[in-house]
């Protein structure tokens, strides 16, 4: 049984903090709202006033707080608890921050002698409460293996990313992709919607498709990534059938925003000759534009 200081119960560290109770750890809470203290106290926590409070004696701390700004005053703050945090406890912070955030906390730590990881969380908050995030880990090797037990409670899939600083790095890449999907989701539904599409049809169909399967699973791996150029599907052809969709939309006023910058690189791309390379080659332009050496 671990010793655990817990701050932020908020949609995800609420489920987190009970899963650490049923468990068996003594689990110390803090939050800046006090209706989720009481809910928590009723399930066996116990209640500190500050995260300085929270934290005496603790093997963990737990921070699951909305922004850097919050883990910064949580932790430097008046009554912070960097100031009665031992050089024994290893604070997991599973916020989503600013990578320049974690490498600053993780500094001024560092220069106390104190140790952390960075735990941000893929997943959702139904997972939060199956116990089933994903955790994706900076930091030391021996400082994972010291939280793998808790984090196993909380958690069915962790990563280590590597150094302090490239769990919150992972985390940001991870939710670029995901929050842009969203919007590209929606475009597309609208799109099938006004074009007197059934909804639910559409998903079906794409779902069995490059569309729905994504990229990462149906072709990057065998093709750009494992430097094979071959077309399956050449940029050229891509860049046709955006415009098709575009040409559609624009008579039908639907939103098309993303398919519209995804064409300018479909069209780069051309400009630079890749346009009878696979259409995966698209990531070699993007690459090119970031100023990115050969591929390792
Ligand atoms: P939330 O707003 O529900 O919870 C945040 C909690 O922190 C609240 O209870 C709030 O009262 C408390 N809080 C705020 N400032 C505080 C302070 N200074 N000291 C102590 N407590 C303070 O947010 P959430 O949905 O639980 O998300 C927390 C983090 O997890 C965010 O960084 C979010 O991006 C990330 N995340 C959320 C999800 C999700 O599906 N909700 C999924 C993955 C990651």
């Amino acid at each position: 049984m671990s010793k655990i200081a817990f701050i932020g119960l908020g949609v995800m560290g609420e489920p987190m903090a009970r899963n650490l109770l049923k468990a068996d750890h003594n689990v110390r809470t803090y939050d800046v709202s006090n209706n989720v203290l009481d809910r928590i106290a009723l399930e066996g926590a116990e209640i500190a006033s500050s995260p300085a409070d929270s934290v005496i004696n603790a093997d963990f701390i737990f921070t699951m707080l909305p922004s850097g700004k919050e883990v910064f005053q949580a932790a430097f703050g008046d009554q912070g608890f960097a100031q009665s945090m031992s050089k024994e406890t290893l604070l997991i912070d599973t916020s989503t921050i600013l990578p320049a955030d974690t490498d600053e906390i993780s500094a001024k730590l560092a220069s106390r002698k104190c140790r952390m990881i960075d735990a941000p969380v893929g997943r959702l908050a139904q997972n939060a409460r199956e116990g089933t995030l994903l955790f994706m880990i900076g930091g030391l090797k021996s400082d994972l293996e010291c939280a793998l037990p808790i984090l196993n409670v909380l958690g069915d899939k962790i990563v280590h990313c590597g150094p302090v600083g490239m769990g919150t790095r992972m985390k940001i890449v991870n939710n670029y992709q995901s929050t842009a999907l969203n919007v590209l989701t929606a475009e597309t539904l609208t799109f099938a919607e006004a074009s007197g599409l059934n909804i639910n049809l559409a998903i079906e169909v794409m779902r069995e498709t490059t569309a729905g399967r994504g990229h990462m699973n149906a072709t990057y791996p065998n093709q750009v990534l494992s430097g094979n150029l071959e077309p399956g599907f050449m940029i050229d052809l891509a860049h046709k059938d955006l415009g098709l969709a575009l040409e559609t939309t624009a008579k039908l006023h639907t939103p098309a925003f993303l398919g519209a910058a995804a064409r300018q690189a479909y069209s780069i791309a051309q400009s630079n000759g890749m346009g009878r390379n696979d259409w995966t080659a698209i990531f070699m332009t993007l690459r090119k534009l970031a100023g990115l050496g050969p591929m390792k």
